[in-house]
């Protein structure tokens, strides 16, 4: 009885991922080379598919079929018990809403993203904040029905990050502003501000040449994937042999495609190294947004940003623009990729003044789920944080409030996993560095080494361990925001 069971949840975790694989592959074809015009009809097919899935998933029998393997639990294999874990999950998540709120909410927010475009184009907060209002009233409701008691933003942080509450953030964010306020302000006092060659004018296609020779170097297959450009760079993994990423060329700012670039590839590594014992299921994904996050960055920031990586890669880029860096010395493009500049642009900001983009975010997101708050002063407050934290304040909303898009989508508890994700990298590396010459493999470019410690402490597991549980078993202990700091005032105290 137990096998048939079982037999049904695979066959079941099977059709769920095949529906999921069309919906990705759609969303992949909108974000890069789909036709403007072609708009609606891709969106009654993306709505048809949706209502697929939530048929095939949502009724009696899945129920049944996850409440009886549930009480069985002890009886399950590790795979099948991470199976019914991660399902059980998402059941619920989408079970305790009632379906018409379900429907009116995606309504809401397919609405509310063109007034948020809107909003920004005209540096117009007005325009939004009516729609900023109700997605809060909606996940507030939301809140109440699926919520298992504690703050009540601890749900949503779960959402993103599972095990991760309002109470281990506020610790973490208050040793972030304890260390890296002064350490910025310590930074911008003393570095040399001479980088302007960063923004003469970089030929494109060559920038892209140097994504194709940098990406398989880091480790990424290129028989089990391919690179693309679209507006914000992303990746998106179909399976294990079907992973995707885009980057973005600007060609005043070299720097842009190299990090994208980087930075999704990292993100792909993770996904291309996942075990292939998943097949094609829901645990053939990373386990969470802040752990994926520290795949990325760990590429981007912490092997990227590192003068080993550059001392080999440096004299391919300046080989490609002789011209443009004729006098430029390894040094000075280390130097330029690790400058430290107080901004108002989230996604355009260093890896030190990174996470005080975050803790603003983080602020605002726990007061608006912990009381009553107005949601037209939600500007002012948002740029007087700005000022506490950075020293700088947003002249509008479109570089200050409005910057974002996360909110016009629902995605509250988001953002903080992208400052975890810097502090379990940081983590991670130290622990790496215990078995490995992590500046030694940068220096001849062997980067096998380093991919294989993160596939087999972190990739392979896929979804089938908790964030929690990869980080203590590949690391000896639990979070611990101290490595993250101790590598920032390493590099940057000066
Ligand atoms: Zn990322």
């Amino acid at each position: 009885m137990l096998k048939e069971k079982i037999e049904k949840l695979n066959k079941l975790d099977s059709k769920l991922s095949a529906i999921f694989f069309a919906q990705s592959l759609l969303e992949w074809d909108s974000e890069t080379i789909a036709s403007d015009g072609g708009v609606e009809e891709r969106a009654i097919v993306a709505g048809e598919i949706s209502e697929i899935y939530f048929n095939t998933f949502v009724n009696d029998e899945t129920k049944a079929l996850l409440e009886e393997l549930d009480e069985r639990k002890e009886e399950l294999d590790q795979v099948t018990k991470a199976i019914v874990f991660l399902y059980k999950r998402k059941f619920y998540n989408i079970a305790k809403i009632p379906v018409e709120d379900y429907t009116d909410f995606q309504v809401l927010i397919s609405k509310s993203y063109s007034a948020w475009e809107k909003a920004k184009n005209n540096k117009n907060y007005s325009i939004f904040a009516p729609f900023l209002t109700e997605i809060i009233k909606y996940q507030k409701k939301f809140i109440k029905l699926r919520g298992k008691g504690g703050h009540p933003y601890n749900t949503l942080l779960d959402d993103f990050e599972p095990g991760i509450t309002v109470e281990i953030l506020d610790e973490f964010f208050s040793e972030l502003r304890k260390n890296i306020v002064p350490l910025v302000q310590k930074v911008c006092d003393k570095q040399n501000n001479e980088i302007d060659f960063i923004n003469k004018k970089f030929d494109i296609k060559k920038q892209e040449e140097f994504s194709k020779y940098i990406m398989p170097k880091l480790g990424f297959d290129t028989s089990r994937g391919m690179m693309t450009t679209s507006a914000h760079p992303f990746t998106l993994n179909l399976s294990r042999n079907d992973v995707r990423i885009t980057t973005n060329f600007k060609e005043d700012d070299i720097t842009n495609s190299i990090f994208s670039t980087i930075h999704e590839t990292g993100h792909a590594i993770y996904e291309q190294n996942i075990d292939e014992k998943f097949g094609l299921s829901a645990l053939t994904t990373g386990v969470s947004m802040g752990i994926h996050e520290s795949q990325s960055r760990f590429y981007e920031n912490n092997l990227g940003r590192n003068i080993n990586f550059w001392n080999v890669n440096f004299p391919v880029i300046k080989k490609m623009y002789k011209k443009e860096l004729n006098d430029i010395t390894v040094n000075d493009w280390y130097r330029a990729v690790n400058h430290v500049k107080k901004s108002l642009i989230r996604i355009e900001a260093d890896e030190v003044t990174y996470p005080l983009h975050i803790m603003v975010r983080y602020e605002i997101e726990k007061m608006i789920f912990s009381d009553d708050i107005d949601v037209n002063k939600l500007p002012d407050i948002w740029n007087d944080l700005y000022e506490e934290y950075l020293g700088i304040r947003p002249e509008n909303d479109a570089e200050g409030i409005l910057q974002d898009v996360h909110w016009s989508g629902g995605a509250f508890g988001y953002f903080p996993s992208y400052a975890l994700g810097s502090a379990y990298a940081a983590q991670f590396e130290h622990a790496m560095r215990k078995d490995i010459d992590v500046d030694k493999a940068l220096k001849n470019l062997e980067m096998d080494e380093i991919k294989e410690w993160l596939k087999d402490k972190i990739h392979k597991y896929g979804s089938s361990k908790m964030p929690s549980e990869i980080l203590k078993e590949a690391t000896g202990e639990t979070f611990n925001p101290e490595y993250f700091i101790k590598y920032l005032y390493n590099k940057y105290e000066i």
